[in-house]
């Protein structure tokens, strides 16, 4: 018997100033093309950081699963499947959806978790497009790492894969869940003779990094280029930037060796460089990598199919949603991989 679906429900209200507080929402009923979901996991995410702080009247959650209770007219998804929630809320129609570019919409409607209400609240209304059906094996824990982790991490490496084909060494800069995300799928993806060194301040990302095989620096102690010299490199083939910092974004374009690029994931602050040392004689380049396409799913979960042990590592923490406030401090004191609000 599917369950009864409420005229309301209670979910988390991010007020500002670190404060999360619980307040009582309609649950929408599904129109046109649409999904109701009764979310069962949500992961948490760096980029909440300004939701937790400032605020917003949205209810957040981008990175959530959940099994369909409700559909609307013209939907062709079964009550009772289960299924991630793709952050972006194309259209399916232009010229980049037409082309599979789900991640570059020109007429995107939303973004879950954003500016549509997402995955914390215990229902989440939803078009049918953007749900990625996930099979029963999976939990929907487990079903949170195709979104963040080994979406946005798989397409930075699709992107590097893109600029050159002989890549021997990676260079990842930050060590956080977007960062251990990067190194998980370098190693399933590029293989693991593929040397990949992970930057961070904090050793308890360092330290995860190392259990999922990379090789750890640690930039409070040395400088990056000391800290590669140890492992017996000079230069890397590629860079991936996690942190959204200037000086990280600097220290990878340094690390770079000829025809090496540096692919940049974490929004944030800017990069100088001198057009022709830095980019044309060496021709290095600097490139975007935003989320993931949606076409990328049905490979990352025959991935995660194969690799489920060592991808479940990357989540370290799992919560009730009325332990979000604690949850979400606890995240961003850095010491945690993925944590996930279960309900
Ligand atoms: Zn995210
Ligand atoms: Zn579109």
């Amino acid at each position: 018997m599917p369950e009864s679906i409420p005229a309301s429900c209670r979910v988390p209200a991010f007020v500002g100033n670190k404060k999360i507080q619980f307040i009582e929402k309609p649950v929408p009923k599904p129109g046109e093309g649409q999904l109701l979901l009764r979310v069962h996991a949500n992961a948490l995410c760096g980029s909440e950081r300004p939701q937790f702080f400032d605020g917003t009247t949205t209810t957040p959650g981008h990175e959530g699963a959940g099994t369909v209770v409700a559909v609307g007219p013209g939907t062709k998804t079964k009550v009772g499947t289960c299924g991630v929630v793709f952050l972006m809320d194309f259209c399916g129609q232009c010229r980049s959806c037409r082309l599979g570019f789900t991640n570059q919409c020109l007429q995107k409607r939303g973004d879950m978790g954003f500016n549509r209400d997402g995955g914390y609240g215990q229902y989440e209304l939803i078009h049918e497009r953007i749900f990625f059906p996930v099979p029963d094996e999976f939990t929907a824990t487990e079903g949170t790492l195709l979104l963040d982790i080994m979406g946005t991490g798989g397409h930075a490496i699709e992107r590097c894969q893109m600029i050159r084909p002989d890549i021997e060494s990676l260079l990842v800069l930050g060590a956080g869940p977007i960062g251990l995300g990067v190194l998980a799928m370098a190693r399933i993806i590029l293989g693991k003779q593929v040397k990949v060194f992970l930057t961070d301040i904090v050793p308890y990302r360092l330290k995860m990094a190392e259990q999922l095989g990379g090789l750890p620096v640690n930039v409070s102690k040395n400088t990056l280029s000391e800290g590669l010299k140890t492992h017996g490199v000079d230069r890397v083939d590629m860079a991936v930037d996690t942190t959204g910092k200037q000086t990280a974004r600097q220290d990878g374009l340094n690390a770079l060796a000829q025809r090496g690029s540096l692919i940049c994931v974490g929004h944030g602050e800017g990069i100088t460089m001198k057009i022709s040392p830095d980019i044309i004689a060496p021709e290095r380049s600097v490139v975007g990598s935003e989320y993931f396409r949606y076409d990328e799913l049905p490979a990352n979960l025959r991935r995660l199919q194969q690799n489920r042990s060592y991808l479940n590592q990357i989540i370290t923490h799992r919560f009730s949603v009325d332990e979000i406030q604690k949850s979400f401090e606890l995240f961003f004191a850095g010491e945690t991989g993925k944590v996930i609000i279960e309900q």
